[in-house]
C-alpha cells in the first residue's frame, strides 16, 4: 500500500496554499524513504505556485529545499541507513530518455525530473515536493547532510546553496577575484558566505543599505545601495564576476557596465519578463552574459561537504506550515532574514 503523505498544495495560481493529502509510492529496491523535517521556501516555489513561468500543473506541493531523516531503504540501497540526515534538492531523476547520465551536468539534461511540478520517470505520476511530511526518492538523488550542520538551517543549501556554489566554482571565484552579488535574499546571502569562504572579495549590491551590517558580518567586504545612482559610477569596471539573484526585472545593462574586461555576469534570478540587453553593454569590454541553474548531484554533495568544513548554513526564520502563505507575501516584499524554513512537525 502506498503511504499517505500530508502536505500543503497550490491548487490555482491565485489561491493560497491549502492542506492536501496524497500518495507517496511504495519504496522500490533503490529508493530511500525520508521523513521531511524541514523545507526551505524558495522564491521559485512562489513563481511556480502562482504560474509565473507558465508551466504550473495543479495540485502542486512545492518545496525543493528538503532536509530530513531516513526512515526506510530499499534492498539495493548502499549509501544510506535508517536515521541518516539527508537532503533532497531540485531534481529527483535525470536520465529518463537520455543516452548517458552526465554526472557533472545532470540538471541540464532534457530528461531531468524536477522535485515538484513535473512528471516522474513512469511518465504519469506528478512529482510533489517537500511541503509535506514524507518523500520517497531514488538513492542517486539523495544527499548526505554533514553531521555538524543543523538540519533546519541546512535545508536552504539544497537549492539556494548549490545555485550559488556552482557558478562561483565554475567562474573560479577565489583569492584575487572581485565578485558582486546582486540581491541579498535567500540565494544572495548564501552567495556572500560561500564566495567569502572560497577566498573571493565579495561586494553586495542591494536595493538599500538596510541589510548592510548583516552583509558585512556574513563575509562581504563592501556593500552598496543600487538605489543610489553614484554606485554605478563608482563601481564601473570593477568586478570579475557578478551574480544576479534578483527575481524582478532590473536593467542588466547598468550592471554589465560594472564588469572588468573579460568579466562575466551570471543570471540566476528568473523574472517573468524578457529584458533588453544592448550590444554595447558587452562588446567594449569583451564581457559575457551567462546563466546557471542549480548544480549536479555530485556538485551538491561537494557543496554540502564544503559547507560542513566551513560551518556554513543559511540564516533562517522558522515557520509553521500554516503560515506559508503569509511567508510568501513577506518574501515578495524582501522582508525575510534570509530564508523561511517550514518546520514540518507543525503539519501533524
Ligand atoms: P529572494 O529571497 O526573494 O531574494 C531576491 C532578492 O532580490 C531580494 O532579497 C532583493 O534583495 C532583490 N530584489 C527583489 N525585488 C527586487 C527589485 N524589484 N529590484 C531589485 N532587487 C530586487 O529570492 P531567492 O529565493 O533568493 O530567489 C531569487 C531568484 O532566483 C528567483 O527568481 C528564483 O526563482 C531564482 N532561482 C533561480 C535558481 C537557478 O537555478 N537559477 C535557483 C533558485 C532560485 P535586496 O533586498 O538585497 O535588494
Ligand atoms: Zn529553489
Amino acid at each position: 500500500m502506498p503511504t499517505l503523505a500530508k502536505g500543503y498544495a497550490a491548487t490555482d495560481a491565485s489561491k493560497p496554499l491549502t492542506p492536501f493529502t496524497f500518495e507517496r509510492r511504495d519504496p522500490k529496491d533503490d529508493d530511500v524513504v525520508i521523513s521531511v523535517k524541514y523545507c526551505g521556501v524558495c522564491h521559485s516555489d512562489i513563481h511556480q505556485a502562482r504560474n509565473e513561468w507558465g508551466n504550473a500543473v495543479y495540485p502542486m506541493v512545492p518545496g525543493h529545499e528538503i532536509a530530513g531523516i531516513v526512515t526506510a531503504v530499499g534492498s539495493k540501497v548502499t549509501k544510506f541507513r535508517v536515521g541518516d540526515h539527508v537532503g533532497v534538492g531540485c531534481f529527483v531523476d535525470s536520465c529518463v530518455g537520455c543516452a548517458t547520465r552526465d554526472l557533472d551536468n545532470e540538471q541540464y539534461l532534457p530528461g531531468v525530473v524536477f522535485t515538484y511540478n513535473a512528471v516522474e520517470a513512469d511518465g504519469k505520476t506528478a512529482t510533489q515536493g517537500g511541503y509535506s511530511d514524507s518523500i520517497v526518492v531514488k538513492e542517486g538523488y539523495v544527499l548526505s547532510i554533514p553531521d555538524n550542520l543543523p538540519l533546519d538551517a541546512s535545508a536552504p543549501l539544497l537549492c539556494a546553496g548549490v545555485t550559488l556554489y556552482s557558478p562561483l566554482r565554475h567562474w573560479k571565484a577565489g583569492p584575487g577575484k572581485k565578485v558582486a552579488i546582486i540581491g541579498m535574499g535567500g540565494l544572495g546571502h548564501l552567495g556572500v558566505k560561500i564566495g567569502a569562504a572560497m577566498g573571493a572579495e565579495v561586494t553586495v549590491l542591494s536595493q538599500s543599505l538596510s541589510k548592510k551590517e548583516d552583509g558585512l558580518k556574513l563575509g562581504a567586504t563592501e556593500y552598496y545601495a543600487t538605489s543610489d545612482a553614484s554606485t554605478f559610477e563608482k563601481l564601473a569596471g570593477t568586478f570579475d564576476l557578478i551574480i544576479n539573484t534578483v527575481s524582478a526585472p532590473v536593467d542588466w545593462n547598468a550592471y554589465l557596465n560594472l564588469l572588468k574586461v573579460n568579466g562575466t555576469m551570471v543570471l540566476l534570478g528568473i523574472p517573468e519578463q524578457a529584458i533588453a540587453v544592448h550590444a554595447f553593454s558587452l562588446i567594449p569590454g569583451r564581457r559575457s552574459l551567462a546563466g546557471s541553474m542549480i548544480g549536479s548531484i555530485k556538485e551538491t554533495q561537494e557543496m554540502l561537504d564544503f559547507c560542513g568544513q566551513h560551518d556554513i548554513v543559511s540564516e533562517i526564520e522558522t515557520i509553521k506550515i500554516q503560515d506559508v502563505n503569509e511567508a510568501y507575501e513577506r518574501v515578495l516584499k524582501s522582508d525575510v532574514r534570509y530564508r523561511f524554513v517550514i518546520d514540518m512537525a507543525s503539519i501533524a
